[in-house]
């Protein structure tokens, strides 16, 4: 898990399920090619013209933050997976990125075999355990 892997609107690639299969895998937002053909399954915000033009870096140095895409994303993350992207970047914006990416690893580290938690199966992507 590492800073590059943390997306402009504060999701964690490192947790998502198109990053960690092998399969079609995605690299990570940051990393993402246009041209490469990985199906973004659940990514609303990599269309926004200031992050694909390299504007903000992070989505609260933006003027509109949180807008409407960001709130329903966050909402739907609260809701569904029981994390929250807003959260994660004020979190950033306080403490910066580094101590954000320590706590990641920590929170996503499956207690059983030490293997990433998948955040949108809720289970270790490794072992299995849920969560
Ligand atoms: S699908 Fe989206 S959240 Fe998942 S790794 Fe790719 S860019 Fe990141
Ligand atoms: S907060 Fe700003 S940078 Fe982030 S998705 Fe919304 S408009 Fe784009
Ligand atoms: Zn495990």
């Amino acid at each position: 898990m590492k800073s590059s892997l943390i997306a402009a609107c504060g999701m964690n690639c490192g947790i998502c399920y198109a990053y960690l299969r092998e399969k079609n895998k995605c690299p990570g937002c940051r990393l993402f090619d246009a041209q490469e053909p990985v199906s973004i399954v659940w990514c609303k915000i990599r269309n926004c013209e200031l992050i694909k033009k390299g504007k903000v870096k992070f989505c609260f140095e933006c003027d509109s933050f949180a807008c409407k895409r960001l709130k329903q994303l966050d909402k739907r993350y609260r809701t569904k997976y029981n994390m929250s992207e807003i959260d994660n970047l004020e979190y950033i914006r306080k403490n910066g990125i580094r101590k954000f990416v320590e706590n990641e690893k920590i929170r996503w580290s499956c207690s059983e075999c030490g293997g990433t938690i998948n955040v949108h199966k809720g289970s270790c992507f490794n072992c299995g355990k849920k969560e």
